[in-house]
């Protein structure tokens, strides 16, 4: 066996290196060594590019690297120097678990392809290490007065949780899941698959045990050996006063349980608040039209307006108001869910002319009429208006 280059040597690095450095010099000698662009010597550029790999893997990752610079080949790591030891070229190539800035490497993408037909896909990391739950979404439908006052909210929605028989195992009662055999608990299995450049290690999940690294020899009766089963869980929302339609509310934890251990997901609550008949709402302000009769816009009145909130308002509607007069009343409008300011209630009048008289109104008005029997000036619209 020929001796072991040393890696920094290898990328023709300094022991100081920067990751930067390292990454750029890997980028252009992976270029250089890359088999296709040495037609001459092909077997010799792929030792080349082979070393350059281990070399890359090993002094990217922080902690390799460390391990490495403590104790060289020797490292507990390097599994007792048989052969290249445990991180041989061909586990670099594990899934590029050791290329964690892979997508920044860019082109060197269609390097890797081109070594697997396109293969060259990511897998996850270590599959039986801790990962957070999947996050839920679910609508909740609220009414404009809710979305005004604040509401407080029952939601139910269908999650998997811990199996209470076996605390989440999988394992019958009383028993426990054992370690996995075939892959030493690992949850990934060395497979040896033939490239164009021969036979190369990589590994994959452990179909025995899923990934999971353990077994369950009785799996519990009551998820039947899942962990988890799916329920149907209430869950109270508070929904802050002043919240607009479309608004997403976060609770954490609240999603899917974690794998191995993880943290559990978080569940998103998308609010729709429904139509009213009455009330519309634009950012934090709210409109209305309230109907006043003629003679009250033409004597000035004054009038109630109902606010969403369920009070009352008193309003004094001058004489002689047009019917599509909009008035504004300050601070009545939706509270701010960022701030402390409120939006304004804003309505506008619109006059009421009476379909039916008694004759009384209409001897009346028919007085009332001669005394203004001239038409009023037709009011000029459109562009020159
Ligand atoms: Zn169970
Ligand atoms: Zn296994």
């Amino acid at each position: 066996m020929t001796q072991k280059r040393d890696y920094y040597e290898v990328l023709g690095v300094d022991k100081n290196a920067t990751d930067e450095e390292i990454k750029k010099a890997y980028r252009r000698l992976a270029k250089k060594y890359h088999p296709d662009a040495n037609p001459d010597d092909k077997a010799g550029a792929e030792e080349k590019f082979k070393e350059l790999s281990e070399a890359y893997e090993n002094l990217s990752d922080k902690q390799k690297r460390q391990m490495y610079d403590q104790f060289g080949f020797d490292g507990p790591q390097f599994g007792g120097g048989q052969g290249g030891g445990y991180y041989s070229y061909g586990s670099g190539f594990d899934g590029f678990s050791g290329f964690s800035d892979f997508n920044d490497l860019g082109d060197l993408g269609d390097i890797f392809s081109s070594f697997f037909g396109g293969g060259g896909t990511r897998t996850r990391a270590s599959s039986n290490s801790p990962r957070k739950g999947a996050d839920l979404k679910v609508n909740l439908d609220i009414t404009f007065e809710e979305a005004f006052l604040g509401a407080e909210k029952e939601i139910t929605i269908s999650r998997n949780e811990e199996c209470k028989s076996c605390k989440g195992t999988g394992a019958k009662a009383g028993t426990s899941p054992v370690t996995c055999t075939t892959c030493n608990g690992q949850g990934r299995v060395k497979q040896v698959v033939t490239t164009p450049f021969g036979q190369m290690a990589t590994q994959k999940t452990c179909s025995v045990c899923g990934g999971t690294g353990k077994v369950i020899k009785e799996p519990c009766p009551d998820c039947r050996g899942k962990g988890k089963v799916r329920k149907s869980v209430k869950i109270s929302v508070k929904v802050p006063a002043g919240i607009d339609d479309g608004r997403t509310l976060v609770l954490e934890n609240q999603g899917e349980p974690g794998i191995n251990n993880g943290p559990k997901g978080d569940l998103y609550i998308v609010v729709h608040i429904k139509r009213h008949n009455i009330y519309s709402r634009k950012g934090d302000h709210v409109f209305c039209e309230v109907p006043i009769t003629f003679t009250g816009a033409t004597l000035g009145t004054e009038i109630e307006i109902p606010m969403v909130d369920g009070t009352k308002e008193k309003y004094k509607i001058p004489e002689g108001t047009q019917t599509g007069t909009k008035f504004t009343i300050k601070n009545k409008g939706f509270k701010s869910v960022n701030g402390n300011w409120r939006g304004d209630f804003v309505f506008t009048v619109t006059v009421q002319v009476p379909k039916r008289l008694t004759h009384t109104q209409r001897e009346l008005l028919v007085e009332l009429a001669k005394t203004m029997n001239e038409q009023p000036p037709i009011k000029k619209k459109g562009i020159f208006g």
